[in-house]
């Protein structure tokens, strides 16, 4: 990525690049930048492998990172800014990350757990900072730093990128992407979704996750496109550049969409200039749908996973308007298969089974994890996604449940086995579990079953504010039930259905 970052602004130096909070960067500023940074992270020691995390708000510096990592051979580890100090502690320190950038905003979340991180050296990545002594800034270092121009020599099974995704066990694991992962989701893009290098396209959800980062952000740059990048998700600041910079493209999730147009500026807003909005990281309702196909906005649903680096099917231009609610089909060379719980493959359409995904842009497994890498791809290099679906008598694909136990609460995961081992430490609580209903405005919301220990009392506000001592915001429970003991089956298992009922 670093290399094809090179030879683009060499060929396209004056395009914008990006457009950010109205100031642009052209193709020759933003290789600078590249460059520059590479030359402050080889001086500190980074190098081919070294793992090197980014923590903050969208904002250009996180892709000038990314490149500057690719350049250098470094692993780029892009962190989820809604985490807490505990949950960065576990992933830094589980990636053994060496150097760690983050935004001035994000340093007071990192403090009480600096000393316990192994990490050898923080940058104040961009912002003011009051303490630039233990978080120096990197625009000063950049600025005198000396510039890194050639790219090292990578091979398509090296690992480019960590991106931890919820476990279903609790912990997050750091799915390992290759630079052949990366470069073949290009390649699929290039062929189904027609990105042009007049294109514009906004990015307003947040670049640390697959969809926003891997979904046209990178094809973009690599077709010497512009991108005008949100520091976070705003409806009203969305209505409003999509008319300013003529925007053409956008990735949005679909609570994204909803809020959108919910937006009193909606019904007046110019959004003639979108070719399509490709949506994605959740179910979207198909309502949704067709008020924006009313609107002329074609969207394009695609389907896919961290592990799929992104995309896994989507549905092509021609086809977005005549399936409607369908995730499409897969790219060149990925291929889906739909098994039945005796792990055969499903021939017959309509039929529902568990999705699996093989192909060039499947995660080399996860960071130091060899059991769970195994669990999710077998033998035959299926990747197991957890999600129930089907194809119709087309081969179109449809994403209809999971057979995984997690929740999607506004394009966020969040995995109840995490949730319910947290809860489980409030002294109130005797059992507890977690699951997700559905919700207008956030698709699902989370919500907490517990069963109290004698005599305890519980309210909803005080579990919150004990969960948000390890919890990021997202995970936290909207509602919680109270019950005199969770149903379960023979086994003790707890039947999650019957709370989904009740
Ligand atoms: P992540 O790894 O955070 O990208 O989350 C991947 C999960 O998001 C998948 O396993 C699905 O459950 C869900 N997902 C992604 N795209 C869609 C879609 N178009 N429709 C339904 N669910 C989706």
């Amino acid at each position: 990525m670093g290399q094809w970052f090179t030879e683009r602004a060499a060929r396209d130096g004056q395009r914008p690049a990006i457009t950010f909070a109205g100031h642009t960067l052209s193709y020759a500023d933003m290789l600078l930048q590249i460059d520059q940074l590479a030359g402050v992270l080889q001086s500190g020691g980074i190098g081919k492998g070294s793992r090197v995390a980014y923590l903050g708000f969208n904002h250009p510096m996180f892709f000038v990172a990314l490149f500057a990592c690719s350049k250098l051979g470094a692993i780029f580890v892009p962190l989820n800014f809604r985490l807490t100090g505990p949950e960065f502690e576990y992933i830094l320190n589980d990636a053994g990350v060496h150097t760690l950038l983050a935004d001035a905003e994000h340093l007071a979340v990192l403090d009480p757990v600096r000393e316990r991180l192994v990490c050898q050296r923080y940058w104040c990545a961009h912002g003011q900072t009051s303490d630039a002594a233990r978080w120096p800034d990197l625009a000063q270092a950049m600025a005198c730093s000396t510039p890194v121009a050639q790219a090292v020599a990578l091979h398509q099974d090296d690992v480019a990128a960590i991106m931890y995704t919820s476990g279903t066990t609790g912990k997050p694991k750091g799915a390992m992407l290759t630079v052949g992962n990366f470069w073949w989701n290009h390649v699929n893009e290039l062929v189904m979704l027609d990105v042009r290098p007049d294109d514009v396209l906004l990015t307003s959800a947040p670049v640390f996750h697959i969809g926003a980062l891997n979904v046209l952000a990178l094809t973009n740059f690599l077709k010497g496109a512009h991108m005008v990048l949100h520091r976070s998700f705003d409806p009203a600041a969305a209505l409003r550049d999509i008319a300013q910079y003529r925007v053409t493209t956008l990735f949005a999730v679909p609570a994204m969409l909803l809020f959108m147009t919910q937006h009193a500026d909606f019904a007046a807003a110019d959004t003639s200039t979108l070719r399509y909005v490709m949506c994605g990281g959740a179910p979207c309702p198909e309502p949704l749908l067709h008020l924006l196909a009313e609107r002329g906005i074609l969207v394009q649903q695609g389907y896919g996973l961290t592990e799929t680096a992104a995309m896994a099917t989507a549905l092509s231009n021609e086809w977005s308007s005549r399936k409607i609610g369908s995730v499409g089909v897969p790219p060149l060379l990925t291929e889906v298969c739909i098994m039945d719980s005796a792990g055969q493959p499903v021939t017959v359409a309509q039929e529902r089974g568990e999705v699996c995904v093989r192909g060039m842009n499947i995660t080399r497994g996860y960071w130091n994890q060899a059991e769970a890498t195994q669990a999710a791809i077998d033998g035959q290099h299926w990747f197991r996604t957890g999600d129930v679906g089907y194809f119709d008598e087309q081969g179109f694909y449809y994403i209809c449940d999971r057979v995984k136990d997690m929740v999607i609460t506004g394009g966020e995961n969040v995995y109840p086995a995490e949730v319910e081992s947290v809860l489980f430490g409030h002294p109130a609580v005797s059992e507890v579990a977690v699951i997700g209903v559905p919700d207008p405005q956030w698709g699902e919301a989370v919500v907490a079953v517990v069963a109290l220990k004698p005599g305890a009392e519980l309210e909803l506000e005080a579990l919150r504010e004990f969960a948000s001592l390890h919890l990021a915001r997202y995970k936290i429970p909207k509602h919680l039930r109270i019950v005199d003991a969770l149903p379960r089956n023979a086994t003790g298992k707890i039947l999650k259905y019957k709370l989904r009922e009740g």
